[in-house]
């Protein structure tokens, strides 16, 4: 069954990769994938692809999907980040992962066991070098690392120092437990890495029962040994990492054995993507918090009205390949209108109002106009909006002394008002300082419904709000994060906070919105027309005080759903 978390056009390297495998019947035809994150920061969508690229392999190809906490690291690791992570990966993947989650910490008793193989085997050793000694010794491209005594010492003796470790005899930093791999190895992560670390921190799961916490090189291929994985899928920086993953599993015996692909991170124009970074931001109060909806994760985009199956699209486009590269943050948001446009509800909100009067319409009088809720799906059918004789525009669709191609209302033209009637400008009101205060016009009652019997053209469509049924919300409009395309480019000395964007927030605390706005529900999608999708705000909107974010601005103006909708007549 293919769903459209796994639908492609053609194959990427690793869906060949994996089709060679069941061709040849390797793994015995089985595929199994994970998605490991380290619960020390939210997800952002750089994790999405991640997620999306190994669920979506299991999807397709009918084999097995874990999530996987990498939690061998006690210091930095909370429970409030695995809870969020569960959120943000079943919502993403659209599926109930219960039965499907793992801990790392779940296996430590088994990597002890096969860490005490290592020694008897004469392959792993304890060393007493400090993290400082370590770093000197590790020698250069044409010098050898230094190792200590340990080194030679016998087996028996390295398993009486490793027990002493874990029974917490040693200090942190005064003993680690090592590979014996290669002193002279070009690649680094080969002298003798260290396998396990003396941490004194309870461990948001294991408590106090560990003392030694194994390293991430010598963990996660055990991970995903005892997982069944048959394709270990990570990025790019961990390619010099895959002969020690292999080492490792090559010199223990009876192991399922896994193997390890690396694909290119994705990395977004305008955004920083590491959680450290993030972290940071949300520490200095630079943004309000994890889901603060200018933030890249996945929380925020939730907050912000971002649709799973919007993010899913996206990562289907930019693909899967093995160069890194910097996509463009537009294809993000395009894929995002794309989704919302298909299944926002259509509705009417005026964020910079001015009254728009029609004189000639009678006094006290309410008509109920039909609107339709959404063009692009019938089903979720008309509604009803209220129309009087004082309305809300927007300030910029009236000009005094407009310019040529000015399609909207100024003294003399004529104009729609969507859903309702011709309306023709008669002038306004100023204040003494000479800001408009008052718009007003005069209606052909013959065009109700926004059509005229003698198909008397006009070239601009407005929206409105009758000004006695309008309810008040506050909108949030956003706007990139940082205001430089690569913020984080390692050859910039510049600090990318420097970067960020003093305008990437903008509030309108009294916009004016149709009466069926007052109702609406978070995670419900809409469209004001004309002016972009929005939703409400799961964090701070309450019913007496509405708020909306904007998700995402329109692409298109108004010009093409009028051209929609004259040809549709
Ligand atoms: P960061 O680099 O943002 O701090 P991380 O790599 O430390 O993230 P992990 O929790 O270790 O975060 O990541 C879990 C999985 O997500 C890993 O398999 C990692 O390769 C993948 N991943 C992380 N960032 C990206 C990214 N930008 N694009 C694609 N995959 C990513
Ligand atoms: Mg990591």
């Amino acid at each position: 069954m293919t769903t459209d978390i796994s639908e492609s056009r053609s194959l990427n390297f690793i869906e060949q990769i994996i089709e060679d495998d069941l061709r040849s019947g390797k793994n015995g035809g089985r595929i199994a994938t994970r998605f490991p994150p380290e619960p020390n920061g939210y997800l952002h969508i750089g994790h999405a692809k991640s997620i999306c690229l190994n669920f979506g392999l299991a999807k397709k190809y009918g084999g097995d999907f874990t999530l996987r906490f990498d939690d061998t690291n006690p210091s930095k690791e909370e429970t409030e980040y695995v809870e969020s992570i569960i959120e943000d990966v079943q919502w993403i993947t659209g599926e109930d992962l219960t039965g499907r989650i793992r801990y790392a910490s779940d296996y430590f008793d088994q990597m002890y066991v096969w860490a005490e193989e290592l020694i008897k085997k004469g392959k792993a050793y304890v060393c007493d070098q400090t993290p400082d000694e370590m770093r000197d010794n590790r020698g250069t491209p044409d010098k050898p690392m230094i190792p200590s005594a340990g080194r030679e010492f016998s087996p028996e003796k390295n398993l009486e120092l490793f027990r002493k470790m874990r029974n917490g005899e040693f200090g942190e930093g005064e003993r680690t437990l090592r590979a014996k791999i290669d002193l002279f190895s070009p690649n680094f992560n080969m002298r003798d890495p260290v396998m396990y670390r003396i941490v004194n921190a309870e461990h948001h799961r294991t408590g106090a029962k560990w003392i030694i916490y194994p390293m991430y090189d010598w963990a996660h291929g055990l991970e995903d040994s005892i997982e069944n994985i048959t394709h270990s899928i990570c990025t790019l920086e961990f390619e010099h990492h895959r002969p020690l993953y292999d080492w490792f599993l090559d010199n223990l015996d009876n192991i399922w054995r896994p193997h390890q692909y690396e694909f290119a991170r994705l990395n977004l124009t305008y955004t920083v993507m590491s959680k450290r970074k993030l972290l940071e931001l949300v520490k200095g109060n630079f943004v309000t918090g994890w889901s603060d909806p200018r933030m890249p994760t996945i929380c925020g985009f939730r907050r912000r009205g971002y649709t799973p199956e919007a993010i899913r699209a996206f990562c289907r486009e930019i693909g899967v390949a093995k160069m890194n590269s910097i996509i463009d943050v537009v294809k993000l948001e395009n894929a995002i209108r794309e989704d919302l446009n298909k299944r926002a509800l259509r509705r009417m909100g005026v964020l910079r109002p001015v009254k728009l009067v029609i004189d000639n319409y009678p006094e006290g009088k309410t008509e109920q106009l039909e609107a339709i809720n959404n063009p692009e799906n019938e089903t979720d059918g008309t509604r009803l909006v209220p129309f009087s004789k004082v309305l809300y525009i927007e300030r910029d669709d009236f000009m005094e002394n407009a310019p040529k191609k000015y399609f909207r209302l100024t003294p003399g033209q004529e104009v729609r008002l969507r859903y309702a009637y011709y309306v023709t400008c008669t002038g306004c009101v100023k204040d003494a300082a000479g800001n408009v205060t008052e718009v007003h016009c005069n209606y052909d009652s013959e065009t109700r419904g926004g059509t005229s019997a003698d198909a008397r053209r006009v070239q601009g469509t407005i929206h409105w709000v009758s000004a006695e049924h309008a309810v008040n919300a506050e909108i949030r409009l956003y706007d990139r994060l940082f205001t430089k395309e690569n913020p984080d480019d390692p050859q910039d000395p510049t600090d990318y906070k420097e970067y960020l964007n003093k305008n990437s927030l903008e509030v309108i605390s009294d916009a004016r919105l149709e009466p069926a706005l007052a109702n609406a529900l978070p995670q419900e999608q809409y469209q004001f027309e004309r002016i972009g999708y929005f939703c409400i705000d799961s964090v701070d909107s309450k019913p007496n005080n509405l708020v909306f974010n904007r998700t995402v601005s329109l692409r298109d103006s108004w010009a093409k759903i009028e051209k929609k909708d004259n040809q549709k007549k």
